[in-house]
């Protein structure tokens, strides 16, 4: 499994009291494999997100990537687990204003050390993959919403990572331009054998996805089947 948490559980200060954000959550995620995570607002998402990839230490449990237990590396070696085999994408693609597609791309590399001939290879090679090739030279502002999302998972892929977490990608697009990205992702996920783990509460694109968990209150429920009724494609009943 490139991705393993078992019985993670993790509590924010509330008060007095503490507020369970993940109560002794199981989830593995095999190489290859898109996993969606669906639930209402507020019921742990991105927190499994932020444990999952090593941005917070969970309470109690393990999470292991790549079969590696982030509970046995000290911080610096959990920085450098998270930089060589994490990517992230999230709601908004966050790219810096005055750079190009490729610069974008160029700039992460940069700051991982990658020499430049290999990150100038590998960038115009992902923003071909995402499509976006004619559009290297152009800044944010030239580019769809749905293009600077793309970008931002080309972005993500260019450290190459064996894990790919990605937070509501489609909350800011419409239908057709969501469906785009999460395709992408899930095409990606299979020909580059990443888990990826795909927060959403947009119950339209489940249908793209190899697997469905469903959070709620901090308590992940495993597989929820995905109802293909009337036509290709419907999803039913996903709550
Ligand atoms: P989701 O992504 O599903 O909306 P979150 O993981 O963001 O859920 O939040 C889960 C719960 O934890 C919510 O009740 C939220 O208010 C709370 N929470 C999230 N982050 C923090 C934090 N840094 N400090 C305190 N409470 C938090
Ligand atoms: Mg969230």
């Amino acid at each position: 499994m490139t991705l393993s948490l078992t019985d993670v559980r993790l509590t924010y200060p509330d008060g007095d009291r503490r507020l369970v954000a993940l109560a002794d959550v199981d989830l593995h995620v095999a190489a290859g494999e898109l996993v969606a995570v669906t639930g209402p607002s507020g019921s742990g998402k991105s927190s499994l997100l932020a444990v999952a990839g090593a941005l917070i230490t969970a309470e109690s449990g393990t999470v292991t990537i790549g079969g590696v237990d982030l509970g046995a590396l000290d911080q610096p070696a959990r920085d450098r687990l998270r930089r060589e085999q994490i990517g992230f994408v999230f709601q908004q693609a966050n790219l810096l204003g005055s750079l190009t597609a490729l610069d974008q791309l160029l700039l992460v590399a940069h700051i991982s050390r990658v020499p430049r001939a290999v990150a100038r290879e590998r960038a115009q090679r992902l923003l071909d993959r995402v499509g976006l090739a004619a559009k290297a030279g152009k800044r944010p502002h030239q580019l769809s919403g749905g293009e600077r999302q793309r970008v931002g998972v080309a972005r993500a892929l260019m450290g190459e990572p064996s894990l790919l977490l990605v937070d509501e990608p489609t909350s800011a697009l419409d239908h057709d331009r969501g469906e785009t990205v999460v395709r992408m992702l899930r095409d990606i996920t299979h020909e580059n054998q990443v888990a990826t783990v795909m927060v959403t509460h947009d119950v339209q694109h489940l249908h793209l996805t190899d697997r469905v968990v469903t959070m709620h209150d901090g308590q992940l429920t495993p597989a929820q089947p995905i109802v293909t009724g009337r036509g290709a494609g419907t999803v039913a009943a996903v709550r």
